[in-house]
């Protein structure tokens, strides 16, 4: 390792800001005879999935989540674990108890049924007949004036089943790999304006929600999801708000099945037992923890790795995004495990309140990186290194998104050189969104996502499906490899990658 040292130095003095190095074949072995050989993704995959559950932002099991995955990250060899507060979350927290939904006319069917987050209780169980909501315009809505008391509310229906002849599941070709090797700027971009039948539809809804409070209907049914699977969703919701009607998402076969038959003008009959608690925690938390750095003059540098701890609610949140985390924790007890000390510290942050808007990632980087609302950049923006994310699923990671950082691609084609095996092998210049590496990034970080094999991502996130059985447990075994090779090379290279040049963007406050 010392001879790598000094080449790295050499080139530095020759190359300046581009002399990247990769840490030995050696290290290279070891990282995968650990991961391979001795690997715990298995153990981590039922702890974060099966013995934590649903982890929805600021629930009482998301709280619960907290504490476990704190005493498994000390379990597991890391330093200064930490539940760290990110952001204040005014919606609380939120957790089902209970859910019964059936028809109970024409004939009996019991359903499988999601509470939408956030949305209230019935009292005790209840049934009523089903109406359906058939709403254009204001006169509509007067029209069910004085007829909503005890009734159960449907929805139109607002998606069709289409019969797809795709697979199940799929791992990218080389053909497709190679497409998303290319460059796709200039972009075509068309901003979508919202027009002004959707601030009609909106206000509608808003005004059909109020008669529906007014008149005390028991429930709201609408139909998201297939193949009796239905979908997670929340409401709108503040802490201090009165409690929402309750509100159940069905499957699109059981939604629409009702629908057609009031349509035609049978009378259906629901039954419904629902019991949610709502809880005043309005806080946003981050587990956070550390492999220290142990050089003089880089050990206040970050290399930080993450995923995002909360879920939705139905399910155990799997793929979405247990899986991100089971690799991240997995990936800090293989660094442990080699007793390689890093120059750099190595950080885990297992974020909070993703799947509302970035809560987690948004908070940390307020705090710490860059401060927003007063557009200043705070002293852990020039000590970060990197930030490598996860939260596509379970699949194999087949390369990386640069989010448009073309400096980036040096030191990841060094680095990467011994992934190559692995499948890790197209450098994607593009960037890719929706979760939190794009707080960083934004701020012109190197921050990145990989590319991984779909798999059944697509079918299964934000679903009840989304359990221990969507991971891939070898996929994941390969993911954490990567991870752990390249936080190591990032927190041990003399060089890092830059940040883009002119960033952090400041935004002048006066215009
Ligand atoms: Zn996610």
């Amino acid at each position: 390792m010392k001879k790598i040292l000094l080449l790295s130095s050499l080139l530095c003095l020759n190359y300046a800001a581009n002399a990247q190095t990769a840490l030995s074949n050696e290290i290279a072995y070891k990282v995968k005879n650990e991961a391979f050989n001795n690997s715990k993704i298995e153990e981590i995959a039922q702890f974060m999935t099966d013995y934590l559950g649903p982890r929805l932002a600021a629930s009482n099991l998301k709280v619960r989540s907290e504490q476990l995955t704190m005493e498994k990250l000390d379990e597991l060899g890391c330093s200064n674990s930490r539940i760290e507060f990110a952001a204040d979350f005014p919606s609380g927290g939120w957790d089902n108890e209970k859910t019964y939904v059936a028809m109970t006319a024409p004939y009996y069917c019991s359903f499988s049924a999601n509470p939408k987050a956030w949305s209230g209780s019935t009292n005790g169980p209840v049934k009523g007949e089903c109406i359906v909501a058939n709403i254009q315009n204001q006169e509509d809505i007067e029209k069910y004036r004085g007829k909503l008391a005890g009734k159960v509310l449907l929805m139109p229906t607002s998606e069709q089943y289409e019969m797809s002849f795709e697979p199940l599941a799929r791992r990218y070709t080389d053909e497709q790999l190679n497409e998303m090797a290319k460059d796709s700027r200039p972009y075509n971009r068309r901003r979508s304006v919202l027009n002004n039948d959707y601030f009609k539809k909106r206000e509608l809804l808003r005004q059909l929600y109020d008669l529906l409070k007014e008149e005390q209907v028991l429930a709201i049914i609408s139909g998201s999801g297939t193949f009796n699977v239905p979908n997670s969703r929340g409401v709108q919701y503040k802490v201090g708000d009165p409690e929402p009607i309750t509100e159940i998402v069905l499957p699109l076969e059981d939604h629409n099945r009702m629908v057609r038959l009031v349509n035609k003008g049978v009378p259906v009959e629901m039954e419904l037992d629902v019991k949610n608690t709502f809880t005043d925690n309005q806080k946003v938390n981050n587990v956070i923890a550390e492999i220290p750095g142990t050089d003089p003059k880089l050990k206040n540098e970050i290399v930080m790795i993450g995923a995002h701890l909360d879920s939705w609610h139905g399910g155990t949140g799997a793929a979405d995004n247990a899986s991100g985390c089971i690799v991240m924790m997995e990936a800090m007890r293989i660094i442990k495990e080699l007793g390689i000390q890093p120059k750099r510290t190595i950080r885990i942050a297992l974020w909070g309140g993703e799947e509302q808007g970035l809560f987690g990632s948004k908070g940390y980087a307020m705090n710490e990186i860059f401060n927003a609302k007063e557009q200043k950049k705070l002293p852990g923006y020039d000590k970060f290194a990197l930030y490598l994310n996860m939260d596509n699923g379970s699949g194999r990671f087949r390369g990386i998104h640069l989010e448009e950082n073309d400096q980036a691609i040096p030191f990841m084609q060094t680095w990467g050189k011994s992934l190559e095996s692995l499948g890790f092998k197209t450098l994607s210049i593009r960037s890719t969104n929706s979760t939190d590496h794009v707080t960083f990034s934004r701020l012109g970080l190197p921050a990145f996502q990989f590319i991984q094999d779909p798999l059944e991502y697509r079918r299964t996130y934000h679903t009840p499906m989304d359990c221990y059985e969507r991971l891939s447990i070898n996929d994941l075994k390969v993911n954490a490899t990567m991870i752990a090779w390249l936080a190591l090379n990032a927190a041990m290279d003399s060089e890092r990658i830059p940040a883009k040049p002119g960033y952090p963007l400041i935004e002048n406050k006066k215009n």
